[in-house]
C-alpha cells in the first residue's frame, strides 16, 4: 500500500556481491522520524513568523497574491519543508503516502502554533492577550476579524473584516503551508534509491558539454544515448567527455551526463539530459537513463 514510486527505483534482484538485504520500504518509524524533522522546522518557522509580525509588523504568513493565492504561507511552507528533506536524506528514509497525511497534519499544527505564539506573547493595551480571553476565543476573534489591507506594514487604514470568510482564508493558509511539504515529498521520490541497501544514490558526478548553437545537442544526444541503449556505458561516458565547446558564455545548448552511485554497493544510475535555451531559460528537450551494477568512471 505504501510502495515507493517504481520509476526512480533500482531493480531489486541482488547480484552475488550484494550486501545482505534490508527492507527498502518506508516503515512507520521512519515516517515518524522524518515527520519529527518537518515538525521541528515548522515550529521554527511558526516562531519566526510570529517574531517578524511582532517586531517588524510584517505577517509574512498571511500574505496573499490575487487575494486567494497564499504566497506567504507557501513560502513559509517551503522553508519548513527543509526539515522533511533533511530528515529523509540524513537517515536515508523514503517518504511513504502516510507521510503526506503527516505533512497536512503538521501544517494544521503550524497554523495553531503561529496563533499560539501570538496568544501567549502579544499584548493589548499593556495587558497580555492570554489574560483577556481563552485561546479558542482568540482563534475565532483573529480569524473572523481578519482583514484585507491595501498595504501591509505601518499602514493605519482599516481593512474590511472578512467575518466567516476568514475561515476560508485560514484554510488557504494551511493548504499553502502544506505545498512545500508535498513538493519535497515528490522531490524525494524522484531521487534514485537503492532498495537493496535502503540508501539514496547520494554519490554523484556530473559532466556538462556546452555549445553556442541551440540545436547542437541533437546529434550528440543520439550518439551518447545510442551507446547507453546498447549497454556500452563507459563508452558513452568517454564519448560525452569529447563533446561540446570550451565555453562558459553564450551557451545555448547543453548535454549533461549525471552518474549517481549507492554509497554502499555498486548500484549506479546514469542519466543523460539535453537542454536548449528557450528565451531566458533552459528547457529539457530529451533525456535517457539506465541503471547498472557495472563499475563506471567519470573524471
Ligand atoms: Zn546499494
Amino acid at each position: 500500500m505504501d510502495s515507493p514510486a517504481p520509476s526512480a527505483d533500482l531493480p531489486a534482484a541482488p547480484p552475488p556481491t550484494a550486501p545482505p538485504k534490508r527492507t527498502g520500504k518506508p516503515s512507520f518509524m521512519e515516517d515518524m522520524i522524518v515527520t519529527a524533522f518537518g515538525f521541528a522546522t515548522s515550529t521554527g518557522v511558526a516562531w519566526l513568523s510570529w517574531w517578524m509580525a511582532a517586531h517588524w509588523d510584517f505577517a509574512i504568513y498571511t500574505w496573499m497574491f490575487w487575494f486567494v493565492v497564499p504566497m506567504g504561507a507557501v513560502g513559509c511552507g517551503f522553508a519548513a519543508a527543509t526539515g522533511y528533506w533533511l530528515g529523509a536524506r540524513l537517515f536515508n528514509h523514503r517518504p511513504s503516502k502516510w507521510m503526506l497525511f503527516n505533512i497536512v497534519l503538521v501544517s494544521f499544527t503550524t497554523f495553531f502554533a503561529i496563533h499560539h505564539f501570538h496568544y501567549t506573547n502579544d499584548q493589548v493595551m499593556g495587558r497580555p492577550l492570554s489574560s483577556l480571553m481563552s485561546y479558542e476565543d482568540y482563534l475565532v476573534e483573529v480569524t473572523e476579524n481578519m482583514t484585507y489591507k491595501s498595504s501591509r506594514g505601518g499602514s493605519n487604514t482599516p481593512g474590511t473584516p472578512l467575518g466567516k470568510l476568514g475561515w476560508g482564508v485560514a484554510a488557504l493558509q494551511v493548504i499553502g503551508f502544506s505545498v512545500g511539504g508535498f513538493v519535497v515529498h515528490g522531490m524525494l521520490l524522484g531521487v534514485p534509491y537503492c532498495g537493496r541497501c535502503s540508501k539514496y544514490l547520494s554519490q554523484k558526478k556530473t559532466k556538462v558539454a556546452r555549445w553556442k548553437e541551440p540545436e547542437m545537442w541533437r546529434s550528440a544526444f543520439d550518439e551518447v544515448a545510442g551507446l547507453m541503449q546498447q549497454g556500452q556505458l563507459q563508452a558513452a561516458i568517454d564519448k560525452h567527455a569529447t563533446l561540446g565547446e570550451d565555453r562558459r558564455t553564450h551557451v545555448n545548448s547543453m548535454l549533461t551526463l549525471l552518474l549517481r552511485k549507492c554509497p554502499d554497493c555498486e548500484a549506479r544510475r546514469l542519466v543523460l539530459t539535453a537542454r536548449r535555451t528557450n528565451g531566458n531559460q533552459l528547457d529539457v528537450v530529451a533525456s535517457a537513463s539506465v541503471n547498472t551494477e557495472e563499475p563506471l568512471h567519470m573524471t
